[in-house]
């Protein structure tokens, strides 16, 4: 059997981060249950020859911040993955959540269906990156508390860290990386330089303020000189980076990451969603709508297919 991987793209988020393109192919409230009976259909519509040829080593659900999702639903997903496909009985199975939206009533189910891995969209610990970003971060209860949480049920948490944000210095850099290792204890830390997205809010602030980038070593520092700047604090503290912005302790690197760099075959889940398999990589098709119709139809959803 051959090593799988799956990506299950859930376009749902309930921030508006002006540097991400989300908005533009987000599921809305009102289309959520029409989304989750579309993914399951997609899953349902794969060849029963996968069950016998591949192996799924490792689960993801990213796409927007899956983890705000009600756990019931994370539940089905996986219960009709198992039905449809080989999972290993040690596979990664991924989560990615927003540290300011979490549940605690939902992290004991997300254990119980076989979650054993967390990635915090983090980005920054500071207040006025998060509101100037719109990436809202509240001081809620289970924030003060998640990192103890986390330490007690997940051997592996993630942590995105944003870098090259506006105003960014060395200094709260050292700041957010003494955070990370010796208040939040994190394994393992992404690194994430801010990309400004096609058609985001923030791409227009800069067609209508042309000066911000003209001024950019103020007003957005060096990405490379912040990546070196973290890369040395981060192996001094331990970590090595075992693929490019991908940080762990030993024993603590991402498996999913791993098995990408291996090339092994992905089958990518949801609108948008890329796959690579058997020598064919495809794209499902953006168009919610055309997806939520069609998703269990792959001539209807998958666009650009070439053979590698
Ligand atoms: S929290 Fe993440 S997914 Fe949501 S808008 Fe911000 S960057 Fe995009």
């Amino acid at each position: 059997m051959r090593d799988l991987r799956l990506y299950i793209n859930i376009p749902y988020c309930t921030n508006n981060c002006i540097f991400c393109d989300i908005r533009n192919h987000m599921v809305e409230d009102c289309q959520r249950e029409a989304f989750y009976k579309a993914i399951i259909k997609e899953i349902e519509s794969f060849d029963e020859n996968y069950k016998h040829d591949y192996i799924v080593k490792s689960i993801y659900f990213g796409g927007g911040v899956p983890g705000s999702i009600r756990p019931n639903v994370i539940e089905e997903i996986l219960s009709n993955i198992k039905c449809q496909f080989t999972v290993s009985s040690d596979a990664e199975i991924s989560l990615k959540v927003f540290p300011g939206k979490l549940n605690d009533n939902y992290f004991p189910v997300y254990i119980e269906k076989g979650i054993n891995r967390i990635s915090i969209d983090y980005l920054t610990n500071s207040f006025f990156l998060h509101n100037f970003l719109g990436h809202k971060k509240t001081d809620n209860a289970m924030d003060r508390t998640l990192p103890v949480f986390l330490k007690n049920h997940f051997e592996n948490v993630n942590y995105d860290l944003g870098i090259g944000l506006p105003g960014q210095n060395e200094a709260n850099l050292e700041e957010e990386i003494h955070t990370l290792c010796d208040f939040h204890d994190a394994k393992e830390i992404t690194l994430h330089p801010l990309k400004i997205e096609k058609d985001s809010a923030i791409e227009k602030l800069y067609d209508e303020h042309p000066e911000y980038l003209k001024n950019s070593n103020r007003f957005l520092p060096d990405i490379q000189r912040s990546y070196k700047y973290v890369k040395e604090k981060l192996e001094e503290r331990g970590y090595t980076e075992y693929l490019p912005y991908c940080f762990g302790l030993e024993g603590f690197e991402c498996l999913d990451f791993k098995l990408r760099k291996k090339n092994t075959d992905v089958i990518g889940i949801g609108p948008n969603a890329f796959s690579c398999v058997d020598g064919i990589t495809y794209s499902n098709i953006n168009d919610l709508n055309v997806y939520l119709e069609n998703s269990d139809n792959f001539e209807l959803i998958a666009t650009d297919i070439k053979e590698v």
